[in-house]
C-alpha cells in the first residue's frame, strides 16, 4: 500500500503520540485518549422520491467529553469511513481544548453523495438520521454543526426533528443553524474569519507583508470561499483555487466573489472565464506564497510535499497534512498553521451560538467577530509560544497545548467508578 494511503484514524494516533512523548504523558492517560468514548454507527432506512426505501449507514463518534459536552459537525459524503469520523472526532476534542472552549470532540457522517439527491430526500435522510442519535446527543451531552455537505437548512431540520420529539423547541441542540431559529451572526464566516486572524499573526511573526501574498486555496465550499474573499479583502491576492471538479489559475489575481457567483450558477469554479484550468493535483504545487487546503483530509502527502511551494500553509480543512508530509514540509521550512488552530473559529462561534441559544440573549456581529478574534489571537500566541519553548512545529506544540489541558481535565476528575 502507498505510504500516503495512510488511514485518518492511524494519522491522528500517530500525532497524540508524538506530543505524548514530548510531553512524557502517563500511560494511563495515554491509553484513555486513544480509544474514542463512544461509536455509534446506525443503519436507516429513508423512503427515495420514485417510491423506493434505501439503507443509509451514518455515525456519531463521541472522542472524550471530559471538559463538557462533546460537539462537532455533521458529514455528508460517499467516501465516510467509521475510521475517518473517528480521527475528525479526536480532532474535535484538541481543538476545542486548543481555543480553550468547554468541550469534548465528535463528529458524525452519513455515507451518501448529497449531490445525488432530491432536496425531499436529504431532509428525510437528515430527518431520520438525526432521530436515530436522539438517544446519544442533546444540548448538554453532545451538539452537532454543520461540516461537509451539510450546511444551516440541514441544521434545521435536525433541530426541529429533535424538537418535535421533545415536544419542545431545542435550539441548542445544534449550532450553525439559520439566525432566524437562534443561530448566531457571523457563525457562516467563522471558520474562515478565524483562520484570517491567525493567518494574519503568522505574518507578522513571519515578517510577510498580507500585499505580497500569493494565496492558493484549495476547496471552494463554506471554509475556502470566505477565506478566499476575507484575504482579497485583507489586501492578498487569491491566484487559484478548486473545488472536487478541478481548479482555475490567473497568476494576475481572481475575484473570490466573482468566482463564488459563477459556481453557485455552474455548479464548479471550473470554465470559470479569464483564468486557466489546473488539476486539484497542480493547484498544490503552484508557486505561492500561502497554501489554504480547505477540502478533504490527506491531500499534503509524502507524495507531493516535496513540491510544495508555499512558505506557509493554513489547514482550513480537517487533517489535510499526513505525518510524513509534515515532516518534509519542517525540514524544508515551510509553516503549517494546524488544522486545530487553523480551522478552530467555526467551533468557537459554534460555542458563542451554544451560549447564546441556552440563554435566549443575542449578540450583536461585531461583538460575536471581536470575541472570535480575542479567542483566536490568544490561541496563536499560546501556541506559537509552546512551540518556541519546546523547540516544535505549530502542529505539535498545538497538540501539546490540547492534550495537557484534556489530560488534566481527565486527572483531576478521576476515573469513575
Ligand atoms: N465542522 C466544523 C469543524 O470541523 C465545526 C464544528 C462545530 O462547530 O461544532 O470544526
Amino acid at each position: 500500500m502507498p505510504k500516503y494511503n495512510i488511514d485518518p484514524w492511524e494519522m491522528a494516533l500517530n500525532q497524540l503520540g508524538e506530543a505524548a512523548r514530548r510531553l512524557d504523558l502517563q500511560k494511563d492517560i495515554l491509553r484513555v485518549l486513544s480509544f474514542p468514548r463512544r461509536e455509534y454507527t446506525v443503519n436507516f432506512p429513508v423512503r427515495m422520491d420514485d417510491g423506493s426505501i434505501q439503507v443509509f449507514t451514518g455515525y456519531r463518534v463521541q472522542h472524550n467529553a471530559a471538559r463538557g459536552p462533546s460537539k462537532g459537525g455533521i458529514r455528508f459524503h460517499p467516501q465516510v469511513t467509521l475510521n475517518e469520523v473517528k480521527a475528525l472526532a479526536m480532532w474535535m476534542t484538541w481543538k476545542c481544548a486548543v481555543v480553550n472552549i468547554p468541550y469534548g470532540g465528535a463528529k458524525g457522517g452519513v455515507i451518501c453523495d448529497p449531490k445525488k439527491l432530491q432536496v425531499s430526500e436529504l431532509e428525510r435522510l437528515a430527518r431520520r438520521y438525526a432521530f436515530e442519535l436522539i438517544p446519544i446527543i442533546g444540548p448538554e451531552q453532545d451538539i452537532p454543526a454543520p461540516d461537509v455537505n451539510t450546511n444551516p437548512q440541514v441544521m434545521a431540520w435536525i433541530m426541529d426533528t429533535y424538537s418535535m420529539h421533545a415536544g419542545y423547541s431545542v435550539p441548542g441542540i445544534v449550532t450553525g443553524k439559520p439566525v432566524s431559529i437562534g443561530g448566531s451572526l457571523g457563525r457562516n464566516e467563522a471558520t474562515a474569519r478565524g483562520c484570517v486572524f491567525v493567518v494574519l499573526n503568522a505574518l507578522k511573526h513571519l515578517d510577510l507583508p498580507i500585499e505580497d501574498l500569493r494565496v492558493v486555496v484549495q476547496g471552494y465550499g463554506n471554509a475556502g470561499s470566505i477565506a478566499a474573499r476575507l484575504l482579497a479583502r485583507e489586501g492578498a491576492t487569491v491566484i487559484a483555487v478548486s473545488d472536487s471538479r478541478g481548479g482555475i489559475y490567473n497568476p494576475k489575481g481572481l475575484d473570490p466573489g466573482a468566482v463564488l457567483e459563477y459556481k453557485a450558477e455552474s455548479g464548479s469554479v471550473v470554465g470559470f472565464a479569464g483564468a486557466d484550468s489546473v488539476t486539484n493535483a497542480q493547484l498544490l504545487e503552484l508557486d505561492c506564497d500561502l497554501l489554504v487546503p480547505a477540502a478533504l483530509e490527506k491531500q499534503i502527502t509524502a507524495d507531493n510535499a516535496p513540491r510544495i511551494k508555499a512558505r506557509l500553509i493554513a489547514e482550513a480543512a480537517n487533517g489535510p497534512t499526513t505525518p510524513e508530509a509534515d515532516c518534509i514540509l519542517a525540514e524544508k521550512g515551510v509553516t503549517v498553521i494546524p488544522d486545530i488552530l487553523a480551522n478552530a473559529g467555526g467551533v468557537t462561534v459554534s460555542y458563542f451560538e451554544w451560549v447564546q441559544s441556552t440563554q435566549s440573549y443575542f449578540w450583536t456581529e461585531r461583538e460575536v467577530n471581536l470575541k472570535l478574534r480575542d479567542v483566536m489571537d490568544r490561541a496563536w500566541a499560546a501556541v506559537a509560544a509552546k512551540a518556541e519553548d519546546a523547540q516544535v512545529t505549530l502542529r505539535t506544540a498545538a497538540l501539546m497545548l490540547a492534550v495537557e489541558r484534556v489530560a488534566d481535565a481527565i486527572a483531576i476528575r478521576g476515573v469513575y467508578p
